[in-house]
């Protein structure tokens, strides 16, 4: 019998979008029999199969052990067939082909949590997107092979549960404690999308009707404890089904919607044929456990999983290079879900932020790529904040164009055509654009080159005439790989605002795709042009990019009085918002005066506190050290931006005074009606909280203290903690020891002490080693290390110095035990090229000395781009 040995990456395993070819056979339908014993899982398949094209019979699989192939009923010998580490292929194969195979695996022992796993004692469950399946069984593993799924599930009853896609047909018992379900999913679907689950598990059961009156069962299934932390997620499947049928009218198509909570997952959840599995940290939502903004997570991440049912299982990906395709959309889809739960403003504030934060760098540095690809060798390594978050704005960019209504006309036409079907990039667009009336396949350059275009704009007022000329400019930085970078259509939503009255101006025109504005919006699709406004009475403030209408880096000469004015003036709360950040950096970068930031913050936050608090308390986000590292190309040194950061807080906290500590003492989220009101209030009190304790208050502390233990709220009581733990406070070790203990049962509430503690701005090889060395640290459990490993990296200054070990430490190890986080976390050393010397030499070498000692793809495909610069 042959057992497939570990992969090993050869010379070149580069696969290329242009060689996509047409699978040989597809499926008709398949039959799984999988039988979980506690030392191994034995899988029985049966592959109804036509052929479609000459050429070969393969199958995908790795790590598996075969026991026995049929083909059309008779035995095939090992002259018949070739097998290596990835792929089982049969000649010759006829054009009917009925499979049998039967195969042993050990999800007991995958650390990797990719196929079928076991994660904790009384748990094993499946992540098969992209290509875990083949660790499953023998398959066509591709998303353009679309199948008809029934499962047979057998196991111990000691797990009760035993769920798969589809409609449960029959359940039984087997003899010897066992029992077993069978399971059928009408929905054609690639094996991407293959779920089952087996454990000992508690339920949340509810229902949904359907505007179509269907009446779906919906349920979570998670921990006993941890049933009363489901609602919140129930709640937002219920509002996103609704939600779906009225923003796109897509309702639900099976009869019932399940969703598997699991404490040991690579990424956040996933969008398997009505069985999601996700991570507890996407479920779980509980004011007592979790904060604010991890139940906003969770109602997003709920959201984006059930959106996908239309975007991503329905109409499914051609190849993986479509990827932007399905999560592109899906993430748009889920921005603007959220948008309706909270101030849309701050929705789209916080998504600007992680697409300016991780997207922006990443697109700058060496492991930039294009929304799609087109090569790569570990697929896995290209969930990417390019491909899901560009992705999204590049929707987004289509649909601010179009407008509401044509946008729908465009996606009514997408789901039209392409129910069913696997399908690509184009063939998205073209539906856009025939649905819609308007052309839009420029924006396929979007998709297909890396970068983030340079926008520059400069602005001059004519007084004699009342004109104001605006005129753009964009490039992009050469690529490598790239070479022949176009010229990208640019969305630019834009308002003059009078400067003496703080009015804004009526902007008018004719067409939405000439050289002009309509709507507030223009569209510049050339390398250089210049627009006229007449009318202008007095010399205008002009705000650009309203929304961030495109995803670009604007170059705009403001002068501060011109910021001050659209923090208090712009109407947009997100280009409020980004007033306050330009002018925060040069006070921060360039020194610019403090004053003129401070005033215009208390001319507006009265107001603004009724109106809007989370908008409020975002005014005074400070752009973080990483942010404003990834901003620095070269010759970057951590430490005096961390210097000259604190030095801004201080002189912030100062400016402010007794203003922080009356806001803080005259807000109360517990008078608010509306999540979202109290969970600004409680952000803002917390944001004062810390400018209070930065000027050396020491009261600040006693109320700090006060409040972490008053409260029964985990916004408070953490936003206290970090205030108390960060300024080395004197209670610092009291509080940490009581949260210790009142959470040491709840694993995402622990996440949270070993982040504050790694999170410290004074963190060391000590500080960490404790804290890895801890004996609720687990290896095995990701959202441990990402505690510790994303608190460390909140401080570069850290991340390198004795945090390049860490990371490095931590690849080496994950390499073999789990590729797909090591890639990931080593992806926080990919900017090292940017640092001073001696750093800059430093890292270099250790990420070299790493090369020798790595060998699985994702690792070693990451090392090297990383190097390649
Ligand atoms: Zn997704």
């Amino acid at each position: 019998m042959n057992i497939a040995a570990n992969p090993v990456v050869e010379a070149d395993q580069t696969v290329y979008l242009k060689d996509y070819e047409k699978p040989s056979f597809l499926v008709d339908s398949i039959n799984l029999d999988i039988q979980v014993h506690s030392d191994y899982t034995q899988v029985n398949t049966t592959l109804v199969m036509q052929r479609q094209t000459s050429g070969n019979l393969v199958l995908l699989g790795r790590d598996l052990e075969l026991k026995s192939i049929l083909l059309n009923g008779t035995i095939l010998s090992e002259s018949e067939y070739t097998l290596d580490a990835e792929q089982l292929v049969i000649s010759n194969a006829p054009d009917h082909v009925i499979l049998e195979t039967k195969v042993i695996i050990h999800p007991e022992s995958n650390t990797q949590l990719e196929g079928l796993y076991q994660a904790g004692s009384d748990l094993f469950v499946t992540q098969n997107e992209p290509e875990g399946f083949r660790k499953i069984t023998f398959y066509p593993d591709r998303p353009d092979v679309l199948s008809v799924f029934t499962t047979r599930v057998e196991a111990d009853k000691k797990f009760p549960v035993l769920l798969a896609n589809g409609n449960l047909m029959e359940a039984g018992e087997v003899g010897e404690g066992r029992h077993y379900t069978i399971w059928e999913d009408p929905t054609h679907k690639p094996s991407y999308l293959f779920a089952c689950v087996i454990g000992d598990l508690a339920v949340l059961k509810d229902s949904y009707v359907t505007s179509e009156g269907r009446n779906v069962a919906l349920e979570i299934y998670a921990v006993e404890k941890d049933i009363p932390k489901c609602h919140i997620a129930m709640e937002a499947l219920k509002h996103s089904m609704r939600w779906d049928e009225e923003h796109y009218g897509r309702p639900y198509d099976l009869d019932n919607y399940m969703i598997v909570a699991t404490s040991q997952f690579n990424m956040g959840a996933m969008e398997n044929k009505g069985l999601n599995i996700f991570n507890t940290s996407c479920v779980l939502a509980d004011e007592e456990y979790t904060t604010d903004a991890a139940i906003m997570r969770v109602q997003s991440v709920i959201a984006h999983e059930y959106f996908h049912n239309w975007t991503g299982n329905r109409i499914t990906c051609r190849d993986w290079f479509q990827l932007c395709l399905k999560e592109g959309l899906t993430v748009f889809r889920d921005q603007s879900f959220s948008e309706d739960l909270q101030s849309a403003a701050v929705q789209r504030i916080d998504d600007v932020a992680v697409l300016k934060a991780h997207q922006f760098p990443e697109d700058s540095g060496p492991l930039s790529h294009p929304p799609r690809p087109d090569h790569f060798v570990e697929i896995n390594n290209f969930y990417t904040a390019t491909v899901y978050e560009k992705g999204a704005e590049i929707n987004r960019m289509m649909a601010t164009l179009l407008g509401k209504e044509k946008f729908r006309k465009g996606t009514d036409e997408y789901f039209q055509r392409h129910d069913g079907q696997a399908v690509t990039v184009e063939d998205w667009v073209s539906a856009l654009t025939v649905g819609s009336g308007i052309d839009l396949s420029v924006f396929l350059i979007w998709y297909n080159q890396p970068g983030t275009p340079k926008l520059e704009a400069n602005g001059e007022y004519d007084a004699a005439k009342q004109t104001y000329c605006l005129s753009f400019k964009q490039s992009l930085k050469a690529h490598p790989k790239y070479p022949n970078l176009k010229a990208v259509p640019i969305p630019i939503a834009l308002a003059l605002f009078n400067a003496e009255t703080g009015e804004q101006y009526t902007l008018q025109s004719e067409a939405l795709f000439k050289n002009t504005v309509k709507d507030g919006m223009y569209l510049f699709d050339q390398n250089e042009a210049t627009i006229e406004f007449s009318g202008i009475t007095a010399k205008p403030v002009v705000s650009l990019l309203r929304n961030f209408s495109a995803p670009v880096n604007l170059d705009f000469n403001y002068s501060d009085e011109e910021l001050a004015f659209l923090i208090q003036f712009e109407t947009n709360g997100f280009n409020q918002w980004q007033a306050t950040q330009t002018l925060l950096e040069r006070i921060l970068l360039q020194g610019h005066d403090a004053n003129i930031y401070v005033q215009a913050i208390k001319n507006t936050l009265p107001d603004l506190v009724e109106k809007d608090p989370l908008l409020a308390s975002r005014l005074f986000d400070v752009p973080t050290e990483g942010y404003l590292g990834s901003r620095i190309d070269s010759d970057y040194s951590p430490i005096v931006i961390q210097e000259q950061r604190d030095a801004l807080i201080y002189t912030l906290a100062r400016a402010l005074g007794s203003f922080c500590q009356e806001t803080y003492l005259s807000l109360d989220p517990d008078l608010q009606k509306e999540f979202s009101q109290a969970m600004g209030v409680r952000a803002l009190k917390n944001i004062m909280l810390n400018m209070m304790a930065r000027q050396g208050d020491i009261a600040a502390f006693e109320l700090a203290f006060e409040q972490y233990k008053n409260t029964g709220n985990m916004s408070e009581r953490l936003g206290a903690l970090k205030v108390l733990v960060w300024n080395d406070a004197p209670q610092a070790s009291d509080a940490l020891a009581d949260f210790y203990n009142r959470f040491k049962d709840e694993a995402l509430s622990l996440d949270q002490w070993f982040m504050v503690q790694a999170a410290h701005p004074k963190a060391t090889v000590e500080s960490i080693h404790y804290l890895t060395s801890h004996p609720d640290y687990d290896l095995t459990t990701p959202n441990r290390i990402r505690a510790v490993s994303g608190g460390l990296n909140t401080h570069p200054v850290n991340t390198w110095s004795f945090g390049v070990q860490h990371f490095i430490d931590l690849a080496k190890y994950l390499d073999e035990k789990n590729p797909i986080v090591g890639s990931r976390l080593l992806q926080v050393l990919s900017r090292w090229y940017t640092l001073a010397e001696p750093q800059r030499t430093q890292v270099k070498t250790a990420l070299e000395a790493l090369k020798s000692q790595v060998k699985s793809k994702n690792v070693v495909e990451t090392l090297n781009s990383m190097l390649s610069v």
